[in-house]
C-alpha cells in the first residue's frame, strides 16, 4: 500500500473512530453486530509483494485483535449468524493459499494462544509441490506447504479448508468438469490425503468477478457448510451463513483495524454477489429393470 494511501487511512480511522464506537456499541445492544471474517496469505519479513504482512505487524495485529475480540471459528460464526442475534465483537482469522513460510511464526503464534484458524490451501501445491501461477509471473518461486504440515496442522486442531486445485478465477470457468474438478474432485483428494473432514471451501481472489454461481450451488450439493468470498463485507446476524464475506488484511496493520471495527463506509459500498437459490439436488436417476 502506498504511504499517502496508509496515511490517508489511517486519518479517516482515527477521524471517524468516536463515531464508529457509539455505532457499533448501539449494533451491540440491538444484537445486529456484524461478524467479520480475516484473510491474510503470507507472513514473511521480504516485503515481496502486497499479499505478504511482515511477522512483527501480524504479531502486532494479534495482539490487537485479542485485546478487542472474540477471536471465534468459522462454524461459531455461521452460528451465531444463524442465530440472528450477536452482541460481542468477533473476528473469525482465516489464511489462503499455503505458503510454507507461515509455518516459521504465524503458524505456531496462533496455535500457542489457541487462536481458533481456518487455513485454506490448494491441492496441486499441497500435493505435488507446485508453485503458484501467480507467483511465477511476479518471478516468485515461494514454496508452498507439504502435505506433512498441513497434516500436523489439522493435528494441532487448525481447520483445513478447501481452495481448490490450480487456483483457478471460478469467474471464467464454466465448463461443468473443470468446476467439478477444481471443487468436489480437488476436495476430496484433498480430504483422503490429509485425513480429515473439509468443511469450508474459500473462492480463489474471491472479488465479485471470481465469483461463480454454479460453483456456489456445486460447493452447497456436494455438502461444504460454507463458500467464501474475499471482496470485503461483513456477515450480519440473520443473514446468509452459506455465503461468507470475508477481508483481505495483508500488508499494514492499519486494513487490520480498519475492517475489524466494521469500516462504516463498507456497508453501503459492498455490493453483495447474488448467487441466486440454490437448486435442490438433482434427483438420482431410476434405473429400469432389465426386460422391461
Ligand atoms: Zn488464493
Amino acid at each position: 500500500m502506498p504511504v499517502w494511501k496508509r496515511l490517508l487511512l489511517t486519518a479517516y480511522y482515527y477521524g471517524f473512530h468516536p463515531h464508529r464506537w457509539w455505532r457499533n456499541r448501539r449494533l451491540a445492544a440491538e444484537g445486529r453486530l456484524p461478524l467479520v471474517v480475516l484473510i491474510y496469505h503470507r507472513i514473511a519479513d521480504d516485503a515481496a509483494n502486497v499479499w505478504t504482512t511482515h511477522p512483527r505487524v501480524f504479531a502486532r495485529d494479534i495482539d490487537w485483535l485479542q485485546r478487542r475480540f472474540r477471536l471465534i471459528s468459522l462454524e461459531e460464526v455461521q452460528q451465531r449468524i444463524r442465530q440472528g442475534y450477536n452482541d460481542e465483537p468477533c473476528v473469525s482469522i482465516t489464511f489462503d493459499d499455503g505458503y510454507a513460510i507461515n509455518c516459521e511464526v504465524a503458524l505456531p503464534l496462533l496455535i500457542q494462544r489457541r487462536i481458533p484458524l481456518t487455513y485454506f490451501v490448494s491441492t496441486a501445491p499441497i500435493l505435488e509441490g507446485a508453485y503458484f501461477e501467480h507467483d511465477l509471473r511476479m518471478g516468485n518461486r515461494f514454496r508452498p506447504n507439504t502435505l506433512a504440515e498441513i497434516r500436523q496442522l489439522a493435528d494441532q486442531g487448525v481447520e483445513i479448508g478447501a481452495h481448490t486445485r490450480t487456483h483457478p478465477d471460478l469467474g471464467r470457468v464454466h465448463d461443468l468438469r473443470q468446476l467439478r474438478d477444481e471443487i468436489v474432485t480437488a476436495t476430496e483428494d484433498l480430504q483422503d490425503a490429509v485425513g480429515v473432514p473439509i468443511r469450508y471451501f474459500a473462492f480463489p481472489i474471491g472479488q465479485h468477478a471470481n465469483l461463480n454461481a454454479q460453483a456456489f450451488h456445486l460447493a452447497r450439493q456436494w455438502g461444504f457448510e460454507a463458500a467464501c468470498s474475499a471482496y470485503g463485507g461483513f456477515n450480519e446476524p440473520g443473514g446468509d451463513a452459506f455465503h461468507l464475506q470475508r477481508a483481505g488484511v495483508d500488508g499494514p496493520a492499519i486494513l487490520t483495524k480498519n475492517w475489524a471495527t466494521l469500516d462504516p463506509r463498507k456497508k453501503y459500498q459492498i455490493r453483495r454477489f447474488d448467487y441466486g437459490e440454490a437448486p435442490e439436488p438433482a434427483p438420482e436417476p431410476v434405473g429400469v429393470a432389465a426386460g422391461e
